[in-house]
């Protein structure tokens, strides 16, 4: 068949006309509970009045000036953003991969800086940070990095989780000046890791002079029950990057800095058109208003458990299944055989999900998710899996 588009995605045979919460109807009017939220991006669900409200009046009055002008609301949503992680300086963009260029950037303009103009940094194992070049080469995922080659070259890969690996990377390469990982891993399989290694990596890093950067752009903005899933750990890390559920579905992407991170960047160090605009921070503040003003970090927190202990007990003692964890509504079940066809069959059943790393299925609803709606998951998804275990046993 012909079609327009790049061939990029296998897209599922299926389009929306419109949503209300976790809802999504298609042209005929069949309804889908979506549990992935556009991969983590409608974090309050569809036609949030709040949101709406605020994305509308904006685009009434400005939607684009310039950053060589004040933008009172990126301004605003900066501060607000600081307040929340304890950093000190926001730089916005326009999606992940553009907050962890700007992090990248800013790793090597630190160690510039200090006369190290050669800089390193170490990423993790089955890490995602994005399609651009340089966060490509950061990702750890030999499929997605294979053929684009060559890549900017000043990553250093160590397995994820593992204090020593990242150690011993240090003591090889002198040049190191940052560390860059996700807390808890999204594309890479919700993949968590361990308080104590990150309680210890950040003594590492403070040790040696290297800058620690969070990527929270799957985790961040309540996702964990926490605003960001670092604040678990109780550290503190230098940089943070932000971009999925920041703006509730309005294409944004944020870095954060404190600490030796801050005050790196001067006017002409980097850039962008369309970065915190009048439009995108607007929607920013109104997602932040409403997880304060609706409770969803508790919602996140406790609907997330009760989601994650209902699918447990569900699938206890199925042989096939590996391992259901995740915290909050962030939340993966792995099965021992690779089940991407469970995708298209949740969506026929009407129940929106996705399977990241081949064997894991990926929940990441709403944060507006109700114990109900929660329950219809479990009712959905459960039977699915009995199925595909039994065919293939
Ligand atoms: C999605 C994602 C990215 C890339 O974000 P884009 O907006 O697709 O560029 C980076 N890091 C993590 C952890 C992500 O989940």
């Amino acid at each position: 068949m012909s079609t327009p588009l790049a061939n990029i995605y296998s897209r599922l045979p299926v389009s929306f006309t419109h949503g209300k919460g976790v809802w999504l109807w298609d042209p005929q009017g069949r309804k889908y509970l979506d549990a992935l939220a556009g991969i983590g991006v409608s974090c309050l669900g569809h036609d949030h009045p709040g949101l709406v409200q605020a994305i509308t009046q904006q685009a009434a009055r400005v939607i684009h000036t310039s950053n060589i002008y004040e933008v009172p609301q990126q301004t605003q949503l900066a501060a607000r953003l600081n307040a929340l992680s304890g950093m000190e300086e926001v730089a916005f963009n326009n999606s992940g991969s553009e907050a962890n260029e700007a992090a990248i950037k800013l790793a090597r303009y630190y160690g510039y800086k200090n006369g190290n103009t050669h800089a390193h940094i170490i990423t993790m194992d089955s890490s995602w940070h994005g399609r651009t070049l340089g966060t490509l080469a950061a990702t750890g995922s030999e499929k997605a990095r294979k053929g684009f080659e060559p890549l900017p070259t000043g990553f250093i890969q160590v397995p994820y989780n593992n204090l020593a690996a990242v150690r011993e990377a240090g003591d090889r390469e002198p040049r190191v000046t940052a560390v860059l990982l996700e807390v808890l891993q999204g594309e890479g399989g919700i993949r968590p890791s361990d308080t104590e290694y990150l309680r210890s990596l950040r003594a590492l890093c403070t040790e040696r002079g290297w800058l620690m950067m969070i990527d929270e752009v799957q985790s961040g903005i309540g996702r964990t029950g926490k605003w960001f899933a670092h604040q678990w750990a109780g550290i503190e890390p230098d940089v943070i990057t932000l971009a999925k559920g920041l703006a509730g579905g309005v294409p944004i992407g944020a870095m954060l800095a404190r600490g030796p991170a801050a005050g790196v960047f001067t006017p002409g160090s980097h850039g962008t058109t369309f970065g915190g605009g009048p439009l995108a921070c607007a929607a920013g503040l109104a997602v932040l208003d409403a997880i304060e003003k609706e409770g969803l970090l508790d919602n996140a927190e406790r609907i997330g458990e009760y989601l994650k202990q209902a699918l447990a007990s569900a699938l206890a003692g199925l042989p096939g299944v590996t391992e259901v964890r995740g915290r909050g509504l962030m939340l993966g079940i792995e099965l021992a055989r690779p089940c991407g066809i469970l995708a298209l069959r949740a969506m026929e059943a009407g129940l929106l999900i996705n399977v990241t790393r081949d064997k894991v299925i990926r929940l990441l609803p709403p944060l507006i998710l109700t114990q109900d709606e929660a329950d219809q998951i479990v009712g959905i998804l459960v039977p699915l899996i009995k199925q595909f275990l039994a065919e293939q046993a």
